[in-house]
């Protein structure tokens, strides 16, 4: 291959350009991103940025320029706008950038609250630019209300409560994070934000916006207002495949690629929160949202063009992620589909729990609140060969210390 291209700027790209140079590839090989910025780290923009632990700069991976020693050609700034996949040609808005490999690695972005208009201090979070703005409005000490009580929202009401801010947490379901832990878990999660101060309003949707030009509160599907001088929502994101529509790739929740990230004709893989696929630790076709997929997948998908797709062989994951959220470590591994959660060490009530999902009796997902050690045991166990026999293996040995709960 004489031209390898990375479209994609964040950690699957990275992963996948510095596994390529890693395994030996040493023709030209250019990273394409639309970011202004190198690649960084986005799980600190909810955390220390917002909190001003760190400073309101990109987190960058490697030192800057640092890509360039590794003969990258690095393109900032600039958009991939289409594929014509039968020239293996890359739209960009300079011209066309003609590749013999390519990697598609461009992520997801926010997604918008309904069609309707945002005033201004309304804000999503994806990019260091999205968390600068959101610092600036923190400190000049408004009243805070989050939409969505996902990891993102729930991430941001912690850091804007520990700058002592009046926040207000709205979640549409019954309880926070029950697209990530299940409605039962996700009670047990939510009650962090109330011992913490937020006030949390789950089952209620937003119906407007308040203000004029700046937004003034936040009118919910109950009727209700809360005053707001800034708002942040997180309700999820969507994968950013816009530019592949014409190109004939199938666009289902995301790329699809098959089981190895392969995408066509053994010149074209993909990685990251832009693709789905099958996923034989799960047994089914999902797309990650959670930085360690998207690195690993970075890397496979590197190994796989360099060597073929049957070579690299599939690519499995238990999904690993980790949120952080008012001093607590929450991690969670595994399948959410489960018939019973069985908190099998700890007390939610005291903010300190293993919990387990079980699916016909066999343990597919694992959730940690401040269990660290514990969790690092069983994760290891859901990533050998055969993951959830592991995991449920090493769970016999503890009885559940409460009863089951419904997922
Ligand atoms: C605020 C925040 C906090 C997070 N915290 C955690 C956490 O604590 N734990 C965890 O597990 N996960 C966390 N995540 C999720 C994790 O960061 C993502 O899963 C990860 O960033 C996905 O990486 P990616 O490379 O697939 O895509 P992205 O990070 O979405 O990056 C995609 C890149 O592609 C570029 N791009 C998009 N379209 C184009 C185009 N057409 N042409 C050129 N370039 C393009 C974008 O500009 C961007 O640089 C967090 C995410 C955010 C936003």
């Amino acid at each position: 291959m004489k031209t390898v291209v990375v479209v994609g700027g964040s950690v699957a790209a990275l992963r996948a350009v510095e596994t390529l140079r890693r395994d030996g590839y040493d023709d030209r090989l250019v990273l394409v991103s639309e970011e202004a910025h190198e690649p960084y780290d986005r799980p600190p923009l909810s955390k220390h940025i917002l909190t001003g632990e760190l400073p309101a700069t990109a987190p960058l991976y490697r030192p800057a320029g640092s890509l360039l020693d590794a003969q990258v050609e690095v393109r900032l700034g600039a958009r991939a706008l289409a594929l014509d996949l039968q020239r293996r040609r890359i739209l960009l808005p300079d011209g066309e950038l003609a590749y013999d490999g390519l990697i598609i690695a461009t992520g997801a972005r926010p997604r918008p609250l309904g069609t309707q208009p945002c005033p201004e201090g309304v804000h999503t979070l994806r990019t260091i630019d999205d968390a600068v703005t959101i610092r600036r409005s923190l400190e000049a000490g408004p009243k805070v209300v989050v939409v969505g009580a996902g990891f993102i929202g729930a991430e941001v009401a912690s850091s804007a409560r520990a700058r002592g801010l009046d926040v207000t947490l709205v979640e549409a379901a019954v309880s926070p994070l029950v697209r990530a832990v299940g409605g039962a878990m996700g009670e047990a999660l939510g009650r962090l934000h109330i011992v913490n101060g937020v006030k949390l309003r789950c089952g209620s949707g937003v119906d407007r916006f308040l203000g004029a030009r700046r937004v003034e509160g936040v009118r919910l599907t109950d009727g209700s207002v809360i005053p707001a001088d800034l708002v942040v929502v997180g309700v999820g994101v969507v994968p950013n495949t816009e530019w592949l529509l014409s190109s004939g790739l199938t666009i289902e929740n995301g790329l699809r690629a098959d089981p190895s990230l392969h995408v066509h004709g053994g010149t074209v893989f993909a990685a990251g929160d832009v693709v789905s696929w099958y996923n034989g630790s799960l047994a089914r076709t999902v797309r990650g949202e959670q930085w360690t997929t998207a690195a690993e997948q970075g890397s496979h998908a590197a190994r796989a063009l360099l060597r073929g797709p049957q070579a690299a062989g599939h690519f499995r994951s238990s999904m690993y992620f980790w949120s952080d959220q008012y001093g607590a470590k929450i991690q969670f591994a595994g399948d959410t589909v489960a018939d019973t959660v069985d908190v099998i060490d700890g007390d939610p009530a005291e903010h300190r729990f293993l919990a387990v999902y079980r699916r016909s009796g066999r343990g597919v997902g694992v959730l940690a609140l401040n269990q660290p050690k514990t969790f690092s045991r069983l994760l290891r166990a859901l990533d050998a060969g055969t993951p959830m026999e592991g995991v449920d293996d090493l769970l016999q040995v503890r009885a559940p210390a409460a009863g089951s709960l419904p997922a």
